[in-house]
């Protein structure tokens, strides 16, 4: 169930353009003088005023594609942005290798370089680039406010969100048992400890053939457990897959349990097997491997926002069609934190390009109306 969260001061006129009639707490430019916090907010997230506050016209959220293109274009606006990095800076191209679509790049680029040099590019035109993590938001306050898990608060008269998206998880009891002893969701971070070994990984997207051509240069073995009988990834990738030959795939199968030690002390969990079930036949089958890799695709990082912003029926962030506004003025979301078709950098990209534009509109917007209102 999601709140409608609509303000008396609305978006109005041509789709994407925003413009603000009225509100109750018009928003400012610049630093607050004093602060109104909402009752909630002032006893979870703002308990002591004394802790720092910092300011700036635009706070983005995420230091992915989505959050450092907002973060260049907002500073090129003059705009001052700061920018919360969270706890995957640079996102997720951080836990991948050869990024080869990306464009203005001939060869294949390591997603980690990428994003040092957005890093950089924002930070070169005037990003203020903090590395705290948000664990509350209130937009029910003009300017928003945001709490960092530093204690800093942040307060800004518009928001980008780009939280972007985080590895899904099968849900089986198993799966947390051996979660980082044997399961794993990122095979450039955890690859190298199974040199020489007997690995498996889950899904069929482009993430689940990108982590097993990776893991095939390492381990003895890479079986891929896909629960349908043919990939979604991208062709390009699948037939460099089937070329490979340390890659097997099981297809239409699924797993039902991790099997292995589960550790006693000084022992740690260790992984040794998975029980599988052909969701064809039903038949079953027990697949001996020293590791598993679930690769099964990303969900929006939306936790922050839940009955603050609408969603999507799919828990994506709503935006206002051909736009990355958000329903409440003023806020805008970008990447994959809204994007549930696409989900590539240069999208994410695209959308922070968007995003900035988008608040720089509105921000010019508040302040016509307050000169005009003094
Ligand atoms: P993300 O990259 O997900 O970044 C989100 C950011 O938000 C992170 O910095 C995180 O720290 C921050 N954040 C989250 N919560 C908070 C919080 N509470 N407070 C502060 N910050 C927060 N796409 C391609 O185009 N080409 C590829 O080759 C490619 N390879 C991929 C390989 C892998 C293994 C994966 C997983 C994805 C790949 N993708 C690729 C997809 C691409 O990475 C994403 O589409 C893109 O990163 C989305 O960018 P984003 O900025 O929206 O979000
Ligand atoms: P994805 O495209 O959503 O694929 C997820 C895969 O996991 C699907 O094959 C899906 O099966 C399977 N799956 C989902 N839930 C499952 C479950 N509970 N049990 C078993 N299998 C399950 O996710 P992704 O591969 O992480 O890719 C995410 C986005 O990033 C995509 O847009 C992708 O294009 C992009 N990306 C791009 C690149 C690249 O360009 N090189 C690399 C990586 C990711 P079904 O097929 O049956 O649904």
């Amino acid at each position: 169930m999601f709140m409608d969260r609509l303000f008396a001061g609305k978006l109005s006129g041509d789709e994407g353009q925003v413009v603000l009639l009225a509100s109750p707490a018009t928003p400012r430019l610049g630093p607050i003088s004093n602060p109104v916090p909402d009752a909630s907010f002032a006893s979870g997230c703002c308990e002591s005023l004394s802790m720092i506050t910092k300011h700036a016209p635009v706070l983005i959220i995420g230091s992915g594609p989505a959050g450092y293109t907002a973060a260049i274009y907002a500073a090129r606006a003059m705009l001052k942005p700061m920018l919360v990095a969270g706890l995957q800076q640079g996102g997720q191209l951080v836990i991948t290798t050869d990024v080869e679509n990306y464009p203005g790049f001939a060869d294949p680029i390591q997603g980690p370089w990428l994003m040092e040099q957005m890093l950089k590019q924002a930070e070169h035109v005037g990003t203020d680039v903090i590395n705290d993590i948000i664990t509350e938001v209130d937009l029910n306050v003009r300017p928003f406010r945001a709490k960092g898990d530093s204690g800093t608060t942040y307060t800004a008269d518009a928001l980008i969100i780009a939280t972007g998206a985080q590895a899904k998880w099968l849900g089986i009891p198993s799966e947390q048992t051996f979660m980082g002893f044997g399961v794993s969701a990122c095979a450039t971070c955890d690859g190298f400890f199974y040199r020489g070994k007997d690995v498996a990984v889950i899904g069929g997207g482009n993430s689940a053939v990108e982590e097993a051509l990776y893991l095939s240069n390492l381990a003895k073995s890479v079986t891929v457990i896909h629960r349908r009988s043919d990939f979604r990834a991208e062709r390009i990738l699948s037939e460099r897959l089937f070329k490979k030959d340390n890659i097997r795939v099981i297809w239409d199968t699924v797993v039902d349990e991790i099997t292995g030690q589960s550790g006693k002390t000084p022992l740690p969990p260790s992984v040794e097997g998975l029980k599988l079930r052909n969701v064809v036949t039903g038949q079953e089958m027990h697949l001996t491997v020293d590791g598993v890799f679930v690769a099964i695709g990303h969900a929006p990082a939306v936790e922050l926002f839940a009955g603050k912003l609408k969603q999507k029926p799919n828990g994506y962030l709503w935006t206002a069609p051909d736009s990355t506004c958000t329903d409440v003025p003023g806020v805008f979301a970008a990447g994959d934190v809204t994007d549930d078709i696409y989900r590539q950098a240069v999208t994410a990209a695209g959308l922070g390009c968007m995003a900035a534009l988008e608040a720089e509109k509105y921000l010019a917007g508040i302040e016509v109306h307050r000169e005009a209102a003094e």
